[in-house]
C-alpha cells in the first residue's frame, strides 16, 4: 500500500516539475532535455509541424543524431553552421553555466523565425526548448493572401510575395467577355464562373505553381521550373478545358479565356508587363494563347478557331 502511495506522490511530484519546466519554457512548442554524459535526448512535449514530420517519437535516442536531423529539417541552409556550433556539447558546456540559459534564434526552412533555448540544469543536464513559428506564420498567411471567393491566392499575395520572385514563366489571363455573363446571367452566376475558372487553373498546375487572382477576372500562373515545350502544351489545354467548362444545364454559357504568357528566367514583376502585353494581343482574338520569350523574341501565337 505504502508502495502504491510512493509512486502516487511521485507522478505527483513529476507532474509539478514539468509544470515548472513548460513555465520556463513558455512560448517554446518543443521541450525535452538532454545528458551529455549519456547524450540521451528525451520529448515530453513536441510541436505539432517540424517535430512530426520529423518522425521523432516521445524520444530520440542520441543528442547526436537529433541535432544533425532538426538542423536539415528545421533550419535554413545559410543558418545551419551556426545552430550546430551552438547546439554542440562543447560550446554549451562552454558558454552555458549551471543554472543559466542561452537563446539562439535564426530562420527556419519556411525563411521565417526560429528558436532554441537552452537551460543548464546541472553540470550534466540541460532544457531545452524549441519553437516552429511556420506552422503559425503559414496558416495566418493563408488567410491574408487568400481569396475567399475562388479559393486561390490573392492580389495582396501577388504584391508582397510574388512580385519580386525569379520565375521561369508568368501567365495572365482574362475571361472573356465576363461582363456578359453579369450582365445577362447576374453576379451571383458571375461569381459561381469566376470560382469555377480558378478551379479549372488551379487543378492543371502542379502545387508548386503559383494560381492568383490578380482582380476582378484576371489570373496569373507562375511557373518556376517549367520546360517551354510543356508549357505550350499545359496552356493549350488549359485553353480547352475552359472553354468546355459547363456550368448548369439552365445556364448555357459558353466561356472563354485569353492567355498573355511569357518564358524566360526573370522577376515576376518585370515580366508580367510583358505577359500583359501578350494578353492585349490575344484580346484580339479572344479565346487564345500568345507566348512570347522574355527577351521579347515571338515564339508564336496559336487559336483553336
Ligand atoms: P474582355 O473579353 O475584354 O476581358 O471583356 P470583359 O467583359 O471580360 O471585360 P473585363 O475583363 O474588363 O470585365 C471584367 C468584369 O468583371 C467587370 C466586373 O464587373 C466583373 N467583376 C469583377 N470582379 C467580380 C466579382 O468578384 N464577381 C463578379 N460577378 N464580377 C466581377
Ligand atoms: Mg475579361
Amino acid at each position: 500500500m505504502k508502495n502504491h502511495d510512493e509512486i502516487a506522490a511521485l507522478r505527483d511530484e513529476n507532474k509539478r516539475l514539468r509544470k515548472i519546466i513548460s513555465a520556463l519554457m513558455n512560448g517554446y512548442t518543443t521541450i525535452g532535455e538532454a545528458n551529455f554524459t549519456t547524450g540521451k535526448v528525451t520529448f515530453w512535449q513536441l510541436g505539432t509541424n517540424l517535430f512530426n514530420n520529423l518522425n521523432i517519437g516521445d524520444a530520440l535516442p542520441l543528442w547526436s543524431d537529433f541535432v544533425p536531423l532538426y538542423v536539415k529539417y528545421g533550419v535554413c541552409a545559410e543558418d545551419r553552421d551556426d545552430v550546430i556550433e551552438f547546439l554542440s556539447q562543447e560550446y554549451l558546456r562552454e558558454n552555458l553555466k549551471v543554472g543559466e540559459r542561452l537563446k539562439r534564434e535564426f530562420r527556419n526552412n519556411a525563411d521565417v523565425y526560429g528558436e532554441v533555448k537552452i537551460i543548464r540544469i546541472d553540470e550534466d543536464n540541460i532544457l531545452m526548448g524549441f519553437t516552429e513559428r511556420d506552422q503559425e506564420i503559414t496558416e495566418r498567411q493563408k488567410k491574408i493572401y487568400f481569396d475567399s471567393l475562388t479559393k486561390v491566392k490573392n492580389r495582396k499575395y501577388y504584391d508582397e510575395q510574388l512580385a519580386e520572385k525569379s520565375l521561369q514563366a508568368i501567365v495572365v489571363a482574362d475571361i472573356d467577355r465576363f461582363k456578359s455573363v453579369n450582365d445577362h446571367y447576374g453576379h451571383e452566376c458571375g461569381d459561381l464562373v469566376l470560382a469555377k475558372v480558378a478551379e479549372v487553373l488551379n487543378a492543371s498546375v502542379r502545387t508548386s505553381d503559383e494560381v492568383v487572382r490578380y482582380g476582378g477576372d484576371e489570373f496569373v500562373l507562375g511557373f518556376t521550373n517549367i520546360d517551354y515545350h510543356a508549357l505550350e502544351i499545359l496552356m493549350e489545354r488549359v485553353r480547352q478545358t475552359i472553354e468546355n467548362i459547363r456550368l448548369q444545364d439552365d445556364i448555357p454559357i459558353r466561356l472563354s479565356m485569353s492567355f498573355g504568357v511569357v518564358y524566360g528566367t526573370g522577376i515576376a514583376r518585370e515580366m508580367f508587363s510583358e505577359a500583359d502585353k501578350c494578353l492585349y494581343e490575344a484580346k484580339v482574338k479572344r479565346n487564345t494563347v500568345v507566348i512570347k520569350y522574355f527577351e521579347h523574341t515571338t515564339k508564336g501565337g496559336f487559336k483553336n478557331e
